[in-house]
């Protein structure tokens, strides 16, 4: 197998100071690409500030003979977006993978989550990943590529307690790549989910003693594929924990289509309404949208009861 190389390519990494973004930061560089190294280096609920994370990746970059900058802005404003992207342009010149994984956790039961931690959470997480989509997106568009992987979790699609800032950020991650996959494609601009699972600090607290080996460096191949040139998916969502490298997608029943209902029918109906015999999914890209529409519509058409 050819190595999958990144030459001549311009990635900017958000969160790229810790954890997986580093472990992504060091294996896009290793491989060719130039790296905007993006971290404010706070604290795990997103406080404080320190340099210190991002220039030590930066720095290991360059001993190797990797190519990389320092950005220590925040993706939670859109002044800090423009001025992560800017630091590619402005650098390198262009832009061609953009890899949004800057996080932060607040956590909080939800009859008791403050305001203030919900927008924490969602400035950086959700808010921020349409800061440096919106800059980037333009600026791939008009050079006809791009590659973009934003960063949900099991959290996002599944829920978790105490979480529903986090949760919610993470589920609106995907409404945003599902809408830069479809507008991007005429582009050759690909935007796909990586939903990743690794022991950072994010686990602080979490008894992780029976874990099987669950290092970044089990992510970050998935997302260095999606960040390639040969990527051939885009509006998708993969999974990576401990090894196990997936494909999570939205399925739909066939549903039972009826002229009109009552409340007792929808009861009396819910067995066959969630019998997942003959689920199916509409891809986003090329026209999930319009897809899911016609067949709904088409069971209307036939006039018949089903179910
Ligand atoms: P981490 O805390 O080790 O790294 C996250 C980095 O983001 C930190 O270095 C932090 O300083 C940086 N950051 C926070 N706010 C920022 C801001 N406003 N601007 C720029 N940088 C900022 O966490 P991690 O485990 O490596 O998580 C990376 C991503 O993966 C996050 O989006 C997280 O939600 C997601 N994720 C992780 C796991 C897991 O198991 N570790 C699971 C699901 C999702």
């Amino acid at each position: 197998m050819s190595e999958l190389r990144f030459d001549d390519r311009v990635a900017v990494i958000t969160g790229g100071g810790r954890g997986l973004g580093r472990e992504y930061a060091l294996l896009l560089a290793s491989r060719g690409a130039k790296v905007v190294v993006n971290d404010v280096g706070g604290n795990l609920g997103g406080e404080g500030a320190d340099s210190g994370p991002a220039d030590q990746v930066v720095r290991e970059i360059l001993a190797a003979g990797g190519q990389a900058v320092l950005s220590t802005d925040s993706v939670a404003t859109v002044t800090g977006g423009r001025a992560i992207i800017g630091a590619a342009l402005d650098n390198f010149g262009r832009i061609d993978i953009l890899i949004h994984n800057a996080g932060n956790v607040r956590r909080a039961p939800l009859a008791e989550m403050s305001y203030h931690d919900f927008d924490a959470v969602l400035d950086v997480h959700l808010r921020g990943a349409f800061h440096v989509v919106r800059e980037a997106f333009p600026e791939m568009c008009a050079a006809g590529y791009g590659r973009i992987v934003l960063t949900s979790s099991i959290g996002g699609l599944y829920g978790n307690r105490d979480v529903a800032n986090y949760g919610v950020s993470k589920a609106g991650i995907i409404g945003l790549s599902n809408v830069a996959a479809i507008e991007g494609a005429p582009s050759d601009v690909k935007c796909n989910v990586i939903v990743p699972a690794a022991v950072t600090r994010m686990a602080e607290g979490l008894d992780t003693s029976a874990y099987p080996p669950m290092g970044a460096d089990l992510v970050a191949p998935a997302v260095g594929w999606l960040a390639h040139e040969s990527c051939s998916i885009t509006g998708e969502m993969l999974v990576a924990i401990a090894g196990r490298i997936a494909r999570a997608y939205i399925a739909e029943t066939p549903g039972v289509y009826r002229p009109s209902w009552t409340i007792e029918e929808v009861g009396a109906q819910i067995d066959a309404i969630r019998d997942t015999t003959g689920s199916m999914a509409f891809p986003v890209v090329p026209d999930g949208h319009a897809d899911h529409i016609r067949y709904s519509f088409g069971m209307a058409a036939q006039g018949v009861p089903h179910g």
